[in-house]
């Protein structure tokens, strides 16, 4: 590919040094387990964010799963989330034995639909889960005016969201807690698997501290089941050298962003991202909409530029979620969003020129 969808080998070259030093002073002082880089990672990470606590832990999927477990969410209990989001939103209240109620999404955010989550509220949810997807955060303060003094937690999946804004506070720190990944292509990535959980509460951050290693208080003392899910010493010494240009890197996203929306703007049958006064959008994917989606593709193919498609099977259509029996029809904003989406190249280090060009092809495609 001549244009590739992520470049994380341009991102490599600017930090490699200190990466290998970070390596080298790990490995030297053998401190592999929850040691300096990890302590002093949360601290920063829960700054970032804004929150009172952060914890690291072994995935973003992890995180969602313990964050859920930690608000004691099993089975019996019904969480709300949207269909359109990767699998591991679904997949972290099926793990813990509880039913997913899956809802569509706003026809111009993809975020969850207020409207839909007040007709699926019931005696048995327990939580509700808006995914601010691509980077664009959900409307948060519309969920929790439906909430209003119900027994139901509101968490975050921000997994593609580091660093983004609602209405002036920080994306992880807008309900009762916020799941991250750190998966090699989100804003902020490990060279491997990570993830973190940021809360204010003092309590959900005890436990979750005492979850993600075996439930364990102390050393082979351990006052529930939990997990193995530690976040990696070396994985947050590279977590902490990416996070000091964050920011820098987002700023870069969203100038790019705004280049793809001129270049794009006003062309028929396309649709592109669309950012709601009240948020700052931090462009984990640019992702735009055509019903001529596959065609665009195949264009973008040709001349050699990287693309994809997020996601093209909704999650409630997905064979693993047969039994829940959703049907073809039964989320149409979502089905359709399915059929149309497609995310062009996304990253800091993206040229203008190269944005040019695939505006190009995209216009030449459509035109
Ligand atoms: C990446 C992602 C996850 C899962 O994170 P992992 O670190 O891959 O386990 C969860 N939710 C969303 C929306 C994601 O994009």
């Amino acid at each position: 590919m001549t244009i590739p969808l992520i470049d994380l080998q341009l991102q490599f070259r600017e930090i490699r040094d200190e990466v290998f030093e970070a390596f080298e002073a790990s490995l030297s002082s053998m401190h592999l387990a929850l040691g300096p880089n990890c302590e002093a990672f949360e601290e920063e990470w829960a700054d970032f964010c804004e929150t009172r606590h952060a914890v690291g832990v072994a995935s973003g999927t992890d995180a969602l799963q313990l964050l859920l477990h930690a608000h004691e969410i099993g089975p019996g209990d019904e969480v709300i989330t949207p269909s359109f989001t990767f699998i591991a939103t679904i997949e972290a209240v099926m793990l813990l034995g509880a039913t997913p109620v899956l809802v569509d999404v706003d026809p111009e955010t993809l975020c969850i639909d207020p409207a839909q989550v007040a007709e699926k509220i019931g005696s048995r949810t327990r939580a509700i889960i808006p995914v601010h997807i691509y980077g664009h955060p959900a409307p948060m303060d519309e969920i929790a005016e439906l909430i209003d003094d119900r027994d139901i937690r509101l968490i975050e999946d921000a997994a593609q969201a580091h660093g983004a804004r609602y209405r002036d506070r920080a994306v992880g720190g807008l309900g009762d807690g916020a799941a991250f990944s750190f998966y090699l292509s989100k804003n902020l990535s490990a060279y491997g698997e990570a993830g973190a959980i940021t809360v204010d509460d003092d309590g959900l951050n005890e436990t979750i501290r005492h979850l993600r290693v075996h439930g364990s208080t102390e050393r082979y003392q351990h006052e529930m089941i939990g997990y193995n899910s530690r976040i990696d010493e070396l994985q947050a010494a590279v977590l902490r050298i990416k996070l000091r240009r964050l920011a820098t890197w987002n700023d870069a996203r969203r100038e790019h962003a705004a280049r793809y929306n001129r270049n794009l703007a006003g062309i028929e049958e396309l649709g592109l991202p669309v950012e709601k006064p009240w948020a700052r959008h931090v462009y984990h994917l640019y992702t735009i909409r055509t019903p001529r989606r596959d065609e665009v593709a195949a264009a973008l193919e040709q001349q050699g530029i990287d693309h994809a498609v997020h996601y093209r099977i909704p999650c409630h259509l997905q064979k693993a979620l047969e039994p829940l029996g959703y049907e073809r029809g039964s989320l149409p904003v979502t089905e359709q969003a399915a059929d149309e989406v497609l995310s062009l190249p996304m990253f800091p280090e993206l040229t203008d020129d190269q944005i040019d060009r695939v505006c190009e092809a995209v216009i030449k495609a459509l035109g």
